[in-house]
């Protein structure tokens, strides 16, 4: 039996599928898997964040400055006394890993917010509404708080980690990045990291004057006051609601036994 061969069939090589489709579908298939590597990726790195120690973090960012800042002049009197005030409360935080440091932004809308490297940053338009060194060193406790916890590093944009991973990789200046503060606070943080960050912030007013009086004088002014008034609006979209906030603390203080009277100490300014 002689074997005939038989010719192929026309267009077996050639897929029923037009080939613009085929072509759409290898796009998009491909987009697709790029887009879920990517997200992956970032979600490692964000977690890994959480791992570099915050000494190594301090000195990435040391004298860093977010780019849309603008900064009082170094010899201001408030700059100085706060910077102090600052220095005093940290002391009672005991192995900080961090030299904090303090800006004031001028700006009119009261805002406070804790940076990486354990910059803090709080506007003309803060420091004009607090009455005492109280209520200030509640604020400031608070971003110290943020500090302790690390919520600073889950705030950041995921551009930012991304970039700052390149920075840790090729040894980068961190100041290259052009990093603004509006990027890094968009974000903001949750009940939990607030409420935390509130508790340690009240520990550490506690431990510097032995009570707690008007730590959360401030927030009952502000509840009282209109809440969509221009000046705190910015402050209050990033923190928990004054009402909410005076309640919480005085639950902590009665929790913990901590006075709610005793001396007030004025303003150095
Ligand atoms: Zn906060």
């Amino acid at each position: 039996m002689k074997f005939v061969p038989k010719k192929p069939r026309e267009g077996i090589n050639v897929s029923d599928v037009h080939p613009l489709v085929e072509a759409g579908t290898l796009v998009v298939g491909l987009t697709g898997i790029f887009i879920a590597i990517a997200l992956a990726l970032i979600f490692i790195i964000e977690i890994a964040l959480y791992f570099v120690p915050a000494k190594t973090e301090a000195e990435l960012f040391s004298g860093w400055m977010p780019e849309d800042l603008v900064t009082v002049s170094p010899a201001d009197e408030r700059l100085y006394e706060t910077q102090k005030l600052v220095d005093r409360l940290a002391s009672h935080w005991a192995e900080a890993p961090y030299a904090f440091r303090v800006e004031i932004d001028d700006s009119d809308v009261a805002n406070a917010m804790a940076l990486p490297g354990g910059l803090i940053i709080v506007t003309q338009g803060l420091l004009d509404q607090v009455e005492s060194e109280n209520e200030l060193a509640f604020v400031l406790g608070h971003e110290l708080g943020h500090f302790r916890n690390r919520d600073h590093l889950r705030a950041l944009g995921r551009g930012i980690v991304i970039s700052l991973f390149f920075v840790v990789i090729t040894g980068n200046d961190v100041a290259g990045l052009g990093i603004k503060a509006t990027d890094i606070t968009l974000r903001g943080f949750n009940r939990e990291q607030e409420s935390k960050a509130d508790e340690f912030g009240l520990a550490i007013v506690h431990s510097e004057y032995g009570h707690v009086n008007q730590a959360s004088r401030l927030f009952e002014r502000w509840d009282e006051a209109d809440e969509d008034a221009f000046a705190i609006v910015a402050y209050l979209s990033t923190h928990p609601q004054p009402d909410d906030r005076v309640d919480n603390l005085r639950d902590i203080a009665d929790r913990d036994g901590w006075q709610s009277s005793g001396s007030i100490s004025p303003l150095k300014w």
